[in-house]
């Protein structure tokens, strides 16, 4: 398989998939400034456009799986809700800084599992660890002490996304391929 290959999502026509919040840009922006604030020096911050929150990272997918995540996407049932990020906090491992709400609400719990269902019934394998909804603000960054956020950010969040990401040497590029509204 050739590396460019690999970088769209493994080669044999995949793409790499996942589904996700995406920030309006003006709410990306304000991330963003956030990012600045926390991480000072040294890091990967995030560009405003790549700010987002993943809810179910699927991997490669290829076109039949993707359409079928996307008969499914389209049934799925969560309402409206608005995202309060409140607290930062680090991956240290992961060198990744990031803010998060510090309560999920019910509607984005349902949202996840909904969608993670949705992958299952479509042959794909996700990650089995328990969700814990973050937006990278950084990476490679030295790790931020958790807590609140002085200012906490509101996020009307109307609907979600299924997006594709492409690996380059700068860092992914994602693409917004489609996105639903949130109805209960
Ligand atoms: P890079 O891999 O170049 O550092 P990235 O991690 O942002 O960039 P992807 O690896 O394509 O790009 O990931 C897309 C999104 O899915 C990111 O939000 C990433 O954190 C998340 N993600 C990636 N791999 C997994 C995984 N195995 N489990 C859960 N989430 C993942
Ligand atoms: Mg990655």
């Amino acid at each position: 398989m050739s590396s460019a290959a690999e970088a769209e999502g493994g080669g044999g026509g995949r793409e790499r998939l996942f589904f996700a919040l995406w920030p309006a840009p003006a709410l990306q922006e304000a991330l963003a400034r956030l990012g600045r604030r926390l991480v000072r020096k040294g890091g990967r911050r995030l560009p405003p456009e790549a700010i987002h929150l993943t809810l179910v990272f699927l991997g490669p997918v290829d076109a039949a799986r993707r359409a079928c995540l996307e008969r499914l996407a389209g049934e799925v049932l969560a309402p409206p809700f608005e995202l309060l990020l409140d607290r930062a906090g680090a991956f240290p491992r992961a060198r990744v800084v990031w803010v998060g709400p510090g309560v999920t609400p019910q509607p984005l719990a349902r949202l996840e599992a909904a969608l993670r269902e949705a992958a299952a019934r479509c042959g794909l394998e996700t990650d089995t660890r328990p969700f814990v909804p973050h937006v990278t603000l950084a990476r490679r960054a030295a790790p931020v002490p958790a807590g609140p956020l002085p200012e906490p950010v509101r996020w009307p969040v109307a609907d979600f996304a299924l997006v594709r990401s492409r690996l380059r040497p700068g860092g992914a590029g994602y693409e917004v391929l489609r996105r639903w509204p949130l109805r209960a």
